[in-house]
C-alpha cells in the first residue's frame, strides 16, 4: 500500500515524473479480478448480446428489469458495496474493470452505471448507518433499482440552480418535495430515487433518499433518444412527495457537494466504461475488414484501413492505461487515508476529490476515444456501417451520449484546468516554482543534454518532460496575464485542458508499455511500444496546436514571440515512421483477429 508522502498527488503528473513501476497496468489484474471480469463477460454474452434488439425496442417493459435482477444475482450490482451490506466488497479498481467489461453491453451499461454509481454510492458514502442498513442490501442484489435525480429542465450543467423544493411539513416529520427532474436514467423501473432539492431559500441543494412508494411521484413517457434506446430515461415529477426527515442524506445544504463528489466517481468510471465497447467495435472492424473483399483482396490489406485499425487500438491503449493508472492511484490513496485513521467513507471521498482532475481527464479522453472509434468503425464497414442491420450503426448512436452526461466535456475541461489553478493558488500543487523555472529557461541558451537513445523510451520521456514545460509555460503565463479573468476566457481554458489530457494520456501509455517491456521483454512488447510512440507523436502535435492557439489569444508582441519560440523548442517530435509502426500494429491485430492488447 502506498503511503501518502510517497504517492503522487492528484494533478501532480504535470510537474512530477512517474516511474513505470509506480503505475498500475491492466496486465496486472489478479486471477480473482479476472474471474469476476469473466463472469461479467459471460453475463453479457448470455443475457445481453442475444437480446440487444429486443432491449433497444423497449417493447417488453419487464425485460430490462429482469436482466437487471440477474446481474444482481451474480453479484455484479454490489461490486464495491461492503460485504456487511450484502455486496462483494471488492476494490475500486475492480469496479473500474467491471465498468470496462459492462461497457460492451450498450444501453445496459447506462442502466448499470446509473444504479451502481450515482444511484447507490450517495448512500454508501453519505448515508447514516441506519440508511445503509436499510437500503444497501436491497440495492446490492438488485432487489431494488436506483436512480439519481439531479438535472432539471432549467438546471443542467448549472446543477445547483435547480428549482425543486423541499418544505418541512407542519408536524416536522416529513419534507414535501415539489419539482420536476429531467433525463433521469432508470426512472421507469426505479424503486429508489436520490433526489436533490432546495430547502426554503437555501443557496445549495440538499439530497434525499426517496422511495417510490412514498407517493406523489409521477413521470412522463420514455424519452425518444438518439441512442442507448434500451435504457429508461424519463422526466420525473414530485408533487408533495412526503419524505421522512430521517431520509435526508448527509446534512442540509450538502447536496451539491454530494452531487459533485459522486460525479467524480461517475467520470473516472465512464472513462473505463467505454473500454468494453471500443474493444468490441475494433474487434468487429478487424473481422469485417478481413472478410470484406474489394479489388480482389481483403480491405484490411490497404494501408488506409490498416492505419485506421492501428489508430483505434492506439487510442484505446492510451485510455486503458490512464484509466487504470488513475483507478489504482485513487484506490491507493483511499487505503492510505484510511490507514491514517480517516473513516472508510470519508477516506474514499477524499481520495476521489484529490484525484478529481484525473477523473475529469478519464471522462473526456474515454468519451472522445469512444466517438473516434465508432466513427472509424462505421467507415471501415462502408455502406454496411450505415445499415441498422449491422452492429456499427447502433454503436455509433449509443456512443454519443458519453460526451454529454456526467458533466459535458466542455464543463469537464474547464473543471480540470480550474482545479489545477486553484490547487496551485492554495499551494497544494507546487506549480509556480516549476513555471518560473520554465519562464527563465525561455530566455536562456538552450542546453543540449545528450540522451542515451538506446534506452527504451529515453527520447520519449525527454519529449514528455518538455510537453509538461509547455503546460507550465502557457498555463503560468496565461494565469499571470489574465488573473481571475482566466475563467472567462474559456477558449484558453479548453486549450490548456487539451494539453493536460494529452500529457496524462501519453505518459500513461508510455509507462504502461515500458512496464510490459520490463516484465516480458521488449520484443514481446513491441506493439505496445509502437502504440505508445505513435500516441506521443500525435499528442505532441495536438499539444503544439492547442498551446499555440492559447498563446496567440492572450500574449502580444515580444512576449508572444518568446512564448512561440519556447513552444517550438518544447514540441519537437521524434520523427519516427508512424506509417510503418501503424502497419506493424495493424498486421498484428489482423493476425490475431481482434483487439489483442
Ligand atoms: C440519456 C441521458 C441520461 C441522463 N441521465 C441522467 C441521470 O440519470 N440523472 C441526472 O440527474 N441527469 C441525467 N442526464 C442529464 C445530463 O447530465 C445533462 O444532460 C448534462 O449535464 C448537460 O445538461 P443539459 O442537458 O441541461 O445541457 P446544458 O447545460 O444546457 O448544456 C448545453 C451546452 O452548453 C454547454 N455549456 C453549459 N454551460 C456551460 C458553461 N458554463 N460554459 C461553457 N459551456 C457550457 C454544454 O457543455 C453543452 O454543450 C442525462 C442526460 C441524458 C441525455
Amino acid at each position: 500500500m502506498a503511503t501518502i508522502s510517497k504517492s503522487i498527488q492528484g494533478g501532480e503528473f504535470l510537474i512530477r515524473d512517474t516511474e513505470a513501476q509506480d503505475i498500475f497496468i491492466p496486465e496486472e489484474f489478479t486471477e480473482e479480478q479476472r474471474m469476476m471480469a469473466q463472469a461479467c463477460q459471460d453475463f453479457i454474452d448470455t443475457e445481453i448480446e442475444p437480446r440487444v434488439e429486443e432491449i433497444d425496442s423497449m417493447k417488453n417493459p419487464d425485460l430490462v428489469p429482469s436482466i437487471f435482477k440477474k446481474a444482481g444475482d451474480l453479484g455484479l450490482l454490489g461490486i464495491t458495496v461492503p460485504e456487511e451490506y450484502g455486496g462483494l466488497g471488492m476494490s475500486f479498481n475492480t469496479s473500474m474493470l467491471i465498468a470496462d467489461i459492462i461497457g460492451a453491453a450498450g444501453s445496459f451499461s447506462t442502466t448499470y452505471g446509473a444504479h451502481t454509481g450515482i444511484g447507490t454510492l450517495p448512500i454508501l458514502y453519505y448515508g447514516t448507518e441506519e440508511q445503509k442498513q436499510k437500503y444497501l442490501p436491497k440495492l446490492a442484489v438488485g432487489e431494488w433499482a436506483a436512480c439519481y435525480c439531479l438535472t432539471e429542465p432549467d438546471a443542467g450543467s448549472d446543477a445547483n440552480s435547480g428549482k425543486t423544493k423541499a418544505t418541512l411539513s407542519a408536524d416536522g416529520k416529513h419534507y414535501l418535495i415539489n419539482g420536476q427532474k429531467m433525463w433521469i436514467s432508470n426512472a421507469g423501473f426505479a424503486d429508489l430515487f436520490i433526489v436533490f432539492a432546495k430547502i426554503e431559500e437555501d443557496k445549495n441543494l440538499t439530497a434525499f433518499i426517496v422511495e417510490k412508494t412514498f407517493g406523489g411521484i409521477t413521470m412522463n413517457e420514455e424519452e425518444k433518444k438518439l441512442g442507448i434506446k434500451g435504457s429508461s430515461t424519463r422526466q420525473v415529477f414530485f408533487n408533495d412527495c412526503p419524505v421522512p426527515v430521517e431520509n435526508m442524506l448527509s446534512e442540509r445544504g450538502n447536496g451539491f457537494k454530494i452531487a459533485v463528489n459522486i460525479l467524480n466517481i461517475g467520470r473516472v468510471k465512464l472513462g473505463a466504461g467505454v473500454l468494453g465497447g471500443v474493444r468490441g467495435v475494433t474487434s468487429l472492424s478487424i473481422k469485417y475488414s478481413t472478410d470484406r473483399k474489394q479489388f480482389g483482396v481483403s480491405i484490411n490489406t490497404f494501408g488506409a484501413i490498416k492505419s485506421k485499425l492501428a489508430e483505434m487500438a492506439t487510442k484505446i491503449f492510451a485510455t486503458e492505461s490512464l484509466c487504470y493508472r488513475a483507478g489504482q492511484d485513487i484506490e491507493d490513496r483511499m487505503g492510505a487515508l484510511a490507514a491514517e485513521g480517516l473513516p472508510d467513507a470519508e477516506a474514499k471521498l477524499k481520495a476521489l476529490e484529490q484525484f478529481a482532475i484525473e477523473c475529469a481527464i478519464a471522462k473526456v479522453h474515454g468519451s472522445e476515444v469512444l466517438d473516434y472509434v465508432v466513427d472509424q468503425g462505421v467507415q471501415i464497414y462502408g455502406g454496411m456501417g450505415y445499415s441498422a442491420d449491422a452492429p456499427m450503426e447502433r454503436a455509433y448512436r449509443d456512443a454519443r451520449i458519453s460526451r454529454i452526461y456526467e458533466g459535458t466535456n466542455e464543463i469537464n475541461r474547464m473543471l480540470m484546468v480550474g482545479m489545477v489553478l486553484k490547487r496551485a493558488m492554495k499551494g497544494e500543487i507546487n506549480l509556480f516554482e516549476p513555471a518560473m523555472a520554465v519562464a527563465s529557461e525561455l530566455t536562456s541558451v538552450p542546453s543540449f543534454e545528450s540522451i542515451d537513445a538506446s534506452e527504451l523510451f529515453a527520447v520519449e520521456k525527454d519529449i514528455l518532460k518538455k510537453l509538461k514545460k509547455v503546460f507550465l509555460m502557457v498555463g503560468g503565463k496565461a494565469a499571470m496575464a489574465l488573473q481571475d479573468r482566466i475563467e472567462d476566457e474559456q477558449e484558453i481554458m479548453m486549450n490548456l485542458a487539451d494539453v493536460m489530457i494529452e500529457i496524462y494520456a501519453a505518459e500513461s501509455a508510455i509507462l504502461r508499455a515500458e512496464k510490459i517491456a520490463m516484465k516480458n521483454g521488449e520484443d514481446s512488447a513491441k506493439n505496445q511500444i509502437a502504440m505508445a510512440k505513435i500516441y506521443l507523436y500525435e499528442a505532441t502535435d495536438k499539444i503544439e496546436a492547442a498551446a499555440k492557439e492559447a498563446i496567440v489569444s492572450f500574449a502580444k508582441g515580444d512576449e508572444q514571440k518568446v512564448l512561440l519560440m519556447g513552444l517550438k523548442r518544447f514540441t519537437k517530435p521524434d520523427f519516427i515512421n508512424v506509417k510503418e509502426l501503424r502497419r506493424q500494429v495493424a498486421d498484428y491485430m489482423i493476425a490475431q483477429g481482434k483487439y489483442p492488447f
